[in-house]
């Protein structure tokens, strides 16, 4: 209804506006210039606190808190009514005070660490807009940006002639993505009978392999017990004899091979499987092979090339849209084939999310600016310091190897002196056990820098260093070592 007439009526704006349900229909809800005014202030402080102070290395990396102590601190209920802006900011201030910093210099803890600017303005940029990939009417330059930087990274690989491919929520899912594909080749009525209309499926993995290949197969209905881990040698390398003697114990018991995972760069121990043996192996029993270079690849610039969270490629030799046929589902209010435009550029049916992040556009831009060759200069200078730090490890007085580094992950032990002088048995391996986790305590309450540890195999728990960011200095390294023997000489 349109309120008053001009003779009854006070407030012309009132007036002449409409209500419905004792909504005020014509005025925007919020006001836009303290809308903007919070956002600016509240990059500000992001500015500040969460890119300059955390990646200070005068600050601390973590400012540790046990669980009841920081809901304390952070008051989480949530309430009937809302805050003020400023209160607000300052809730933005504590949420980047109590986190962990990744992006700090003596964050050694995960396979992802540093600042790269130009991904995290990427990463403002698609926020702010908020599009999602599933087709190029909503979003024609990140269809565009993810297309030309799958297009390179297949070039890279070595794929010249072609392929597929679809940038997705982690490694995790391109491991899934995979795991689909090859199945879907094997057995393309699984698709619409399900798993009872397939044989008994079983694919082959390292023992070293991610955990996310097994959560994949558990998933998918293959089953954790299809997945046979295949043994690899002391350096975590998976042993191509044992591969074709387990296809061959498979085959003898009816089961169906499809697929052999293998993996370049292992969790713990950064140890590449032999691909070339493997891909002997995979090619004898027609089996999908994926990591190497011969069906599919997973590859993460969220971890190596410091691209901030997320951004992850699957990708794919395959060039019969086995992607789009293993995944659509033609949603017909998305994908209507009679569009005004080239709908071969609506990707989003290849995908098993509907909303997805266009996360390649933060690659892309970072790609644009800093060129190959500086990617590549990035991940030289990054093996090179983790070089730099095994041969110190060598050096000092208390620490060990636990083997010699091929890739940017070192594990070593740390020996404080009360046992150095113990023979090299049980009680001595027993007592190592408990070193770590003692000095991860003491590392994390004091917020020096933060490197994880973990046991492995028959071997008591040793630190995993993983130097993957070319922020880090030689300086760094040396504090690593120091502040673990600080930390650690009494124990
Ligand atoms: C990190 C990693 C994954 C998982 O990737 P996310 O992006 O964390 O899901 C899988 N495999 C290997 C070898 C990895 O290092």
């Amino acid at each position: 209804m349109v309120l008053g007439s001009p003779e009854s009526c006070s407030d012309p704006v009132r007036c002449s506006s409409l209500l419905k349900d004792d909504v005020l229909l014509d005025a925007p809800a919020q006001d836009t210039s303290s809308m903007e005014d919070f956002i600016h202030q509240s990059m500000a402080v992001v500015l500040e606190e969460a890119v300059k102070k955390a990646t200070d290395v005068r600050e601390k990396v973590c400012e540790w808190r046990p669980p009841e102590e920081l809901m304390e601190l952070l008051d989480l209920e949530l309430r009937d009514k809302g805050e003020s802006d400023s209160k607000i900011l300052e809730r933005c201030r504590d949420a980047i005070k109590y986190s962990v910093k990744a992006t700090h210099p003596r964050f050694f803890n995960q396979l992802f660490a540093g600042m790269e600017p130009y991904s995290l303005a990427a990463s403002f940029i698609t926020e702010a807009l908020k599009p999602s990939l599933y087709t190029y009417e909503v979003a024609p330059v990140f269809t565009l940006t993810e297309d030309a930087v799958l297009r390179k990274m297949r070039e890279m690989i070595g794929w010249e002639e072609g392929g597929d491919g679809i940038f997705n929520a982690g490694g995790s899912m391109s491991n899934m993505y995979a795991i689909n594909l090859a199945r879907h080749r094997q057995c393309p009525n699984i698709k619409e009978h399900g798993s009872s209309a397939a044989p008994p499926l079983v694919l082959f993995t390292s023992q070293e392999c991610h955990y996310s290949i097994s959560k994949a197969a558990a998933l998918m209905g293959i089953g954790t017990k299809n997945v046979y881990a295949v043994p690899s040698d002391d350096r975590g390398k998976m042993v191509p004899s044992a591969l074709q003697e387990q296809i061959q114990t498979a085959k003898s018991k009816g089961e169906v091979p499809f697929m052999v995972n293998a993996t370049a760069g292992t969790t713990v121990l950064g140890a590449f499987d032999p691909l070339d043996a493997i891909a002997d192996v995979c090619e004898k029993h027609d089996l999908w092979l994926h990591v190497d270079v011969i069906d599919s690849v997973s590859w993460n610039p969220h971890k190596m090339l410091m691209v901030c969270l997320q951004c992850s490629a699957f990708l794919v030799r395959d060039m019969t849209s086995l992607l789009q046929r293993s995944h659509s589902a033609r949603a017909s209010y998305l994908f209507q084939q009679d569009k005004f435009y080239d709908v071969s550029y609506d990707t989003g049916d290849k995908s098993v999310q509907c909303s997805r992040k266009p996360d390649a556009f933060k690659l892309w831009l970072m790609w644009k600016a800093l060129g190959s060759r500086e990617l590549e200069q990035r991940v030289d200078r990054a093996l090179a310091m983790a070089r730099y730090f095994a041969e110190e490890i060598k050096k000092r007085e208390g620490f060990r190897l636990v083997m010699e580094p091929e890739f940017e992950n070192i594990c070593f032990w740390y020996i404080p002196p009360s046992l150095r002088n113990l023979p090299d048995g049980p009680e001595f391996w027993k007592k190592l056990h408990n070193v770590a986790p003692v000095i991860k305590e003491r590392m994390m309450k004091t917020g020096s820098m933060m490197i994880g540890y973990q046991p492995h195999g028959d071997k008591p728990n040793f630190f995993r260093m993983v130097v993957i960011s070319p922020q880090v200095s030689r300086q760094d390294l040396d504090f690593v070592l120091e502040e673990m023997h600080h930390l650690g000489q009494d124990l």
